[in-house]
């Protein structure tokens, strides 16, 4: 996400850096280029225009003239003003003081509303809720299947009209659902509702009922980053037509230039509030202005990193594996191979590298790199016999021929694992003997 701006902005002030004054022409060349940058990016005018209006002011007072180093001065201040554009604080969602906390989604068709409700519930699950997902999308033939695959994807409960009961009301299916919600305990209702390829009356009128109805403690609106110069329009409509608590970005992972992101917010005085970034159900997460400031500007977002660690890390797994290594036994491939799945259970490997400060000088390589590469190495790990895994010196050269037949691959291929597991090993015993590094967590070959 952002991969273009964050490369020219962090280009631009590469320039910047070394200067030990800045003049108004330094300056002003500055602001031409995060206005080109920004523009490119498809984010709105007026908010390019009051964005870099804003910096131009800052980089020209007295603060800059007078910093130890001004070109740095002047990084923090897009930072600052980033933050600003992207709504300032995190805001986070909004629970009902007696449950159920109703979260109602709205957007246009196609914008990931379907998907998101999935995710949500998913992600409340993690944190102890029991969320319910209604179908009050009625219009798409296929909405409520859709629902219901993703929900199950979930584990959680979908609501929705029993097939055959005519075409149903979703004003009523929604108001419905609030009852099933209280009886069954339910303490999160996520409504879906439907959307149209454009924005019609009919559709903003049906949001607005199923709103009264239900009277939500959040309504967010899910926009698509990708509809460019187009999400300032569909988002004023939705504000007048339904209007919304928070905003959601979706497809945040698609070659998008992210205008969306960077004008939503500051054009509606809404915050965006979550981030969608794939198709999977972990593929969403939390959003902080603060450190999606950081990312574009290339400075990393180990704290989102640590905590999607958290989130799906078995606790009772590294403590396990921590313990084995305090004893002095050696880190084995049996626990390679849940570490593995560990991690490949955080997601995509490609995004959560991408949140290391300074990857955008190894863009390239990111982005050739192949997921599959983990599969790749699982299969080589999973071709051993327990004990080989357990006692990695037990492979010879027939062992290694067999276990690449085996995965599917060549001797060379294994010998190079093994190569690097043995460093990997090797990191291990000297954590254990200097101590530091990131319990639990092996070195990524
Ligand atoms: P709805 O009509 O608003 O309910 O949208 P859906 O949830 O059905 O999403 C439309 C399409 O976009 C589906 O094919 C989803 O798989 C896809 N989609 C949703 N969210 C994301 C996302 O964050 N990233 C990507 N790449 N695709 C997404």
């Amino acid at each position: 996400m952002f991969n273009s701006l964050s490369d020219r902005l962090t280009t631009t002030f590469k320039n910047l850096r070394g200067k030990g004054r800045l003049s108004e022409a330094d300056v002003d060349a500055t602001i031409r280029e995060i206005r080109r940058a920004l523009l490119d990016a498809d984010v709105a005018l007026p908010v390019v225009r009051a964005f870099t209006g804003r910096v131009r002011e800052r980089a020209l007072s007295a603060e800059v003239a007078q910093a130890l180093n001004p070109g740095q001065q002047v990084v923090k201040i897009v930072n600052d003003e980033l933050i600003g554009i992207l709504g300032g604080e995190t805001r986070r969602v909004h629970f009902a003081k007696r449950p159920p906390t109703v979260i109602m989604l709205a957007g246009l068709q196609g914008a990931g509303k379907t998907t998101l409700a999935g995710k949500l519930a998913h992600w409340l699950k993690a944190d102890g809720h029991r969320p319910m997902l209604v179908a009050a999308d009625l219009q798409r033939p296929n909405a409520v299947n859709q629902l219901e695959v993703v929900g199950s994807r979930a584990g959680a409960y979908v609501y929705a009209p029993e097939p055959g009961n005519g075409v149903g009301d979703p004003v009523q299916v929604a108001k419905d659902s609030m009852e099933v919600a209280k009886s069954k305990l339910y303490d999160v209702v996520i409504v879906d509702t439907a959307g149209r390829l454009g924005i019609d009356e009919e559709l903003m009128r049906q949001a607005a009922d199923i709103r009264a109805a239900v009277d939500p403690d959040e309504v967010l609106f899910v926009i698509d980053a990708m509809i460019g110069q187009d999400a300032v329009a569909t988002a004023e409509a939705f504000q007048q037509g339904v209007d919304f608590t928070g905003v959601v970005l979706s497809k945040l992972d698609g070659d998008s230039r992210g205008g969306a992101a960077l004008s939503v917010a500051e054009v509606t005085g809404k915050p965006i509030m979550f981030a969608s970034t794939g198709e999977g159900m972990t593929d969403f997460e939390q959003f902080h202005p603060d450190r999606m400031a950081d990312r574009i500007l290339d400075m990393g977002d180990i704290l989102t990193l640590i905590e999607q660690a958290e989130r799906t890390f078995d606790k009772k797994e590294a403590e396990k594996l921590q313990k084995k290594v305090e004893a002095g036994e050696d880190f084995d491939l049996n626990d390679f191979l849940s570490q593995m799945a560990a991690i490949k259970k955080m997601g995509s490997l490609k995004k959560m590298m991408g949140m290391i400060p300074g990857m955008s000088q190894y863009r390239e390589q990111l982005d050739n790199f192949d997921e599959r590469e983990v599969d790749r190495i699982e299969a080589i790990v999973r071709s051993m016999t327990p004990q080989e895994r357990a006692n990695p010196k037990l492979l010879n050269g027939s062992r290694r021929a067999r276990i690449a037949k085996g995965a599917g691959t060549t001797v060379t291929a294994v010998n190079q694992l093994m190569e690097r597991f043995s460093q990997a090993q090797k990191m291990m015993r000297q954590m254990r003997s200097g101590g530091g590094g990131m319990p639990g967590m092996p070195q990524m070959p």
